[in-house]
């Protein structure tokens, strides 16, 4: 079995060695003048496509990403590392600001069904707003068979074989296509682009969509209401034994 053309969703995300800081009104964090790139369990999801149309075992990987003009720069990163194709969905303004997984999950299903994919290869999750779930809306929505958490990937006969990264250990699933599979952190190494592939990935088509061409209405039921960094950590306390540490719990009333 091969698999005929694979849909990766590619997030732009401020990047993770950044130090994030909530703006001064409280409406969410600062993003102007912050680095950017691809969301690192996306990277992981381009690295398995791409391998499996390096195994021959699939024959097109179109890279996705919805959001603002920037978004391209994700898909040429995608690219560069051996995507055919991108498809950037224009996102802007106070709909970029809601966009979330359910809008997410409503777009990449409306290109899974008009770019006729038979996988969708999501990350497990996005490190900005850590939902972990447009996979499995976007696998509700298209009423496809999921394998989240993914530590390893193979194509068999009729078959996808995912091994799941589940709290108990590993769990492995079989699925028929079309079929949707998130990326965890064990499933492979993504390589860095080359310049010589970089340099060729400029002449990657990225087609640009906007909501109303797919008919995705992108309207959110959530309000923020309030953005708020985490509580300071205090200073710890150095105990010399056993006893103090119990002495001390008690103290602060934690035992
Ligand atoms: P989340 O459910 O937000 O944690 O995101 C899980 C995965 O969904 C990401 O790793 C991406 O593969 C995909 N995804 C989420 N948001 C976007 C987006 N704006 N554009 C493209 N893919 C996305």
């Amino acid at each position: 079995m091969t698999v005929t053309r694979i849909l990766v969703g590619v997030k732009r995300v401020i990047d993770y060695a950044v130090k994030i800081r909530v703006k001064p009104d409280r409406t969410g964090v600062v993003t102007d003048g912050v680095k950017h790139s691809m969301n690192p369990f996306c990277e992981i999801a381009v690295e398995e496509a791409v391998r499996l149309k390096e195994k021959k075992l699939a024959q097109e990987v179109i890279a996705v990403s919805c959001g603002p003009q920037q978004c391209q720069e994700t898909i040429r990163t995608a690219l560069a590392m051996g995507a055919d194709r991108g498809i950037h969905v224009a996102v802007t303004g106070k709909d970029y600001e809601a966009l979330g997984p359910l809008q997410v999950s409503k777009i990449l299903a409306a290109i899974a069904k008009q770019q006729k994919v038979d996988l969708i290869l999501l990350g497990k999750q996005a490190i900005d707003g850590d939902w972990n779930q447009t996979g499995q809306m976007t696998a509700a929505l298209l009423d496809w068979p999921q394998g989240t958490f993914a530590s390893e990937v193979k194509v068999e006969d009729k078959k996808l074989c995912v091994t799941r990264e589940v709290d108990g250990g590993l769990e492995t699933v079989s699925l028929t296509l079309p079929a949707i599979v998130t990326a965890d952190l064990r499933l492979n190494e993504p390589r860095y682009a080359t310049l010589p592939n970089i340099m060729k990935a400029k002449k990657k088509r990225i087609e640009q969509v906007t909501v109303e061409e797919l008919g995705v209405d992108v309207r959110s039921k959530l309000q923020t209401v309030s953005v708020e960094e985490p509580p300071h950590r205090t200073a710890g306390v150095r105990v010399e034994n056993a006893e103090q540490l119990v002495a001390q719990l008690r103290e602060i009333g934690r035992i």
